[in-house]
């Protein structure tokens, strides 16, 4: 599903910023300056999802190449050996909003960041 599908939104309605992993670097943060500081975006969601393959990847180790390795090590941070794959993306996700919501730019325009998690088999959102 599309985030304006999720959110009952129109296309456009959204700006949207979609990588594997929901990692956050400097071309993701720009992009959210630009959404909060010219586009008066108040509210920004880092969304997790079910069965994600890229926490998946963070999660179990093993060979990964090129910048998929770039990815799943952005990952490793939020990753506790032990938990469930989806319990891992819940608290990327989380760990991801706290990072987005000391950004001086997001500070200053006062937008509001929340983590959430997808679940792709019933399409509920949880808000964390
Ligand atoms: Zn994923």
């Amino acid at each position: 599903m599309t985030p304006e599908t999720v959110f009952d939104q129109h296309l456009g309605d959204l700006f949207v910023i979609r990588n594997a992993g929901n990692v956050v670097d400097e071309d993701v943060l720009g992009s959210i300056e630009y959404a909060v500081e010219h586009l008066h975006t108040p509210l920004v969601v880092v969304m997790g999802h079910s069965c994600c393959g890229s926490v998946t990847a963070a999660t179990q180790g093993g060979e990964l190449t090129g910048h998929i390795k770039t990815i799943a090590e952005r990952i490793r941070p939020s990753v506790v050996n032990g938990c469930c794959i989806d319990e891992n993306a819940r608290r990327h996700a989380m760990l991801m909003a706290q990072q987005i919501a000391e950004d001086t730019i997001v500070r200053h325009e006062n937008a509001q960041v929340l983590p959430a998690f997808y679940d792709i088999r019933s399409g509920v959102v949880e808000w964390l």
